[in-house]
């Protein structure tokens, strides 16, 4: 930057560079002297040669006691005024305006008066005229007019003096007012800073606002649309609300249609009231005759079944199966009863030939006939459905609360099995009794809850092997832990056996019949494998626990329906019995015709009314004790097998079921409380 210059240097500059010019001569130049030289002035020449030869004097003198100041005689007023206008037009170039004006403002110096051109400022000549050249000699005059000089010159100086100090005062002003200015001009930077600051925040805040206005534009964009949606929705609204008025109105009317209706329903509804209660107390009489008629039906029911006996023997043959010998002609036959053929067959004889007596004699081998005569006798054609018709009478009598027990005895491979189970394949024509007795126990329970009885069933499972009790119902770990059942009176001093460790489950469907029979299958299967043929060396015991109840007359009725397919019944030869393992087999064999016998023993002691009945002599007699007593009705399927080499077997079997036959077990009461 240029650096500033004071006013006062300016002035001093330009009256420095004015200065030579008067110093220069001793002389002052007058006015226009300086344009045109007369000849004197060519005269005068040699003067400053005098001067500067008189030493140096008076000039040198004048130019130290007045160092710069020029005479202002010497300088013209227009070069005064010049002067002065160009100290302020110098500083307004470089400075500022207001320099500029305050200098301007400035009251011109007091010049000398102005002065004509071409007048000369030496004194007038005394006498008004114009003083020429003196003459060398006029000393006098010269002196005069030197003087008179000098006190102009004074003057001048006096004014310049002024001039002066006016000059540095205005010089000081107007550094006081750069001062000012300076400051101002600080002041007025800070302030551009300040407002730039705010500038940029404006701007930043500008932008922020901006983007608000956007998102504001945005969220009115928006909030068209919902409007525009809630004016569509109020619109829909609206003519939904016309819709519902309408159909209020509807309603309106045929609520008032159905007031009318309904007044006159009332009227027919306490008729109709007064009528029910006519056909409640018919009802009720009905009920009662109906009750009355129902327990009429078991007592003839039951009547029925005593004179049929309350102990029964049916015997069964089954067919001979695909693979199996024919048995000779008139080996098994069915002679009809005193009816002809129309009688239910009872009666079934068994004819072997005697191979010893025939080969001895040489003769044909004489046959002898065993006739046998039963309750029924079902031929091999009899379907299951024709063998459980014959004992559904029974399981009647199991819902009237009678205990009931349906055996099947018979040589291994007799149809025991068959006849309790059912056969393979999950035939519903095969189905043997456990699943349809307890069809037929739903069904009947079903028909009884009209009359107001309600049943539950609770289903058990056991096998006893060697003695030894076994749940088939067992599931997960409690598989297969045989011998850990033992047979228990429910409570102290109660009647009821139970099983423990074994399961009793509630039935109320076939679904869960089924379920059970699949796993006690499925249990005596793992037996099985392990054991040789177990199954048929034991006996399994199915019992339902029925208990029905009547709770607005108090009735209740109760009775195990048991299920028994018993062991293979056949007789192992003592004399065969010699191997390691045909001794436990002998073993097992006694413990089954132990255990058989005893059930014939105790059938026995029961028919011939003894004082003691050896129930406890077997597993099986316990746990079926409260099924055969005196209040029990029994049912004893003799399974007999086809074939003539099992003839000896059968007639075994036959034999034994005679027996039990004969037997008369007195009258059966039912478990009614
Ligand atoms: P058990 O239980 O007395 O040892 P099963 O019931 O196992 O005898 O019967 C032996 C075989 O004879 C089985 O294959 C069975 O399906 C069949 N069977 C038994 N009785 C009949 C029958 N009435 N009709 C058809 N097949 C039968
Ligand atoms: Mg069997």
């Amino acid at each position: 930057m240029e650096p500033q210059r004071s006013p006062l240097s300016e002035v001093k500059g330009n009256i420095e560079l004015k200065t030579p010019l008067i110093t220069g001569s001793s002389r002052l130049p007058l006015p226009g002297s300086r344009l045109k030289r007369g000849p004197e002035q060519m005269e005068n020449a040699l003067e400053p040669e005098k001067k500067r030869i008189r030493g140096l004097g008076p000039s040198t003198k004048i130019v130290s006691s007045r160092p710069r100041a020029a005479p202002l005689s010497t300088m013209s007023q227009t070069q005064g005024q010049v002067a002065a206008q160009k100290v302020p037009k110098k500083v307004g170039a470089r400075s500022s305006t207001s320099v500029a004006t305050v200098l301007k403002n400035q009251k011109p110096a007091p010049a000398v008066p102005a002065q004509k051109p071409g007048t000369s400022a030496a004194p007038p000549v005394a006498g008004g005229k114009k003083p020429g050249k003196r003459p060398a000699w006029d000393l006098k005059g010269q002196l005069c007019d030197m003087t008179a000089e000098l006190k102009r010159s004074r003057e001048r100086t006096q004014t310049l003096s002024q001039e002066n100090q006016q000059l540095q005062d205005q010089l000081r002003e107007a550094q006081q007012q750069a001062e000012a200015l300076g400051t101002e001009r600080r002041t007025l930077e800070e302030e551009l800073a300040r407002v730039r600051t705010q500038a940029e925040q404006g701007q930043r805040e500008l932008g922020s606002l901006s983007s608000r206005v956007l998102e504001l534009e945005e969220r009115l964009g928006t909030q068209e649309g919902l409007v525009q949606e809630l004016q569509k929705e109020q619109l829909e609204l609206q003519e939904e609300r016309r819709g519902l008025a309408t159909r209020l109105e509807e309603q309106e009317r045929r609520l008032e249609a159905s007031e009318a209706a309904l007044s006159s329903s009332q009227a027919e509804v306490a008729s109709l009231r007064q009528e029910a209660a006519a056909q409640a107390a018919l009802l009720a009489e009905r009920g009662d005759r109906l009750h009355g008629l129902e327990m009429e039906r078991r007592r003839l029911h039951n009547q029925l079944q005593e004179l049929k006996g309350n102990i029964r023997v049916f015997c069964r043959v089954r067919p001979v199966l695909p693979g199996e010998p024919t048995p000779p002609p008139g080996f098994l036959s069915f002679p009809s009863g005193p009816g002809g053929p129309s009688d239910l067959p009872t009666r079934l004889s068994l004819s072997r030939s005697d191979d010893r007596r025939g080969t001895l004699s040489g003769a044909p081998a004489p046959t002898t006939r065993h006739d046998f005569s039963f309750d029924r006798v079902f031929p091999p054609a009899s379907g299951q459905d024709e063998v459980f018709e014959e004992i559904s009478m029974l399981v009647q009598s199991a819902l009237d609360g009678y205990p009931v027990c349906i055996f099947a005895y018979g040589q291994t491979g007799s149809g025991k099995t068959f006849t309790m189970e059912g056969g393979p394949g999950g035939d519903p024509q095969l189905e043997g009794l456990i699943p349809r007795a307890l069809r037929h126990l739903f069904s009947v329970a079903q028909e009884l809850s009209g009359q107001g009885w309600t049943y539950s069933f609770v289903a058990s499972y056991v096998e006893i092997y060697n003695e030894t009790v076994r749940d088939l119902l067992a599931t997960g770990t409690r598989k297969g832990q045989a011998g850990e059942c033992e047979i228990r009176r429910a409570g102290p001093g109660s009647e009821e056996l139970t099983v423990t460790n074994a399961r009793y489950v509630s039935v109320s469907c076939e679904k869960e019949v089924e379920a059970l029979l699949h796993l006690a299958h499925q249990n005596r299967a793992v037996a099985r494998t392990a054991q040789n043929e177990r199954s048929s060396r034991s006996h399994s015991v199915f019992q339902l626990q029925i208990l029905g109840e009547h709770p607005s007359r108090g009735l209740q009725c109760g009775a195990p329906l048991s299920l028994v397919d018993l062991a293979g019944s056949e007789r192992l030869d003592p004399s065969l019995a010699f191997g390691p393992g045909e001794r436990e087999r002998l073993r097992e064999t006694q413990a089954i015709n132990s255990s058989l016998s005893t059930l014939g023993l105790v059938i026995m002691a029961l028919s011939n009314k003894e004082s003691h009945v050896p129930y406890r002599n077997s597993k099986l007699t316990y746990l079926l004790q409260n099924s055969l007593g005196g209040s029990a009705k029994m049912l004893m399927f003799v399974n007999i097998s086809p074939l003539e080499e099992n003839a000896s077997e059968s007639l075994n079997s036959l034999r034994f079921a005679s027996k039990v036959n004969q037997c008369v077990i007195g009258t059966a009461q039912a478990n009614k409380k």
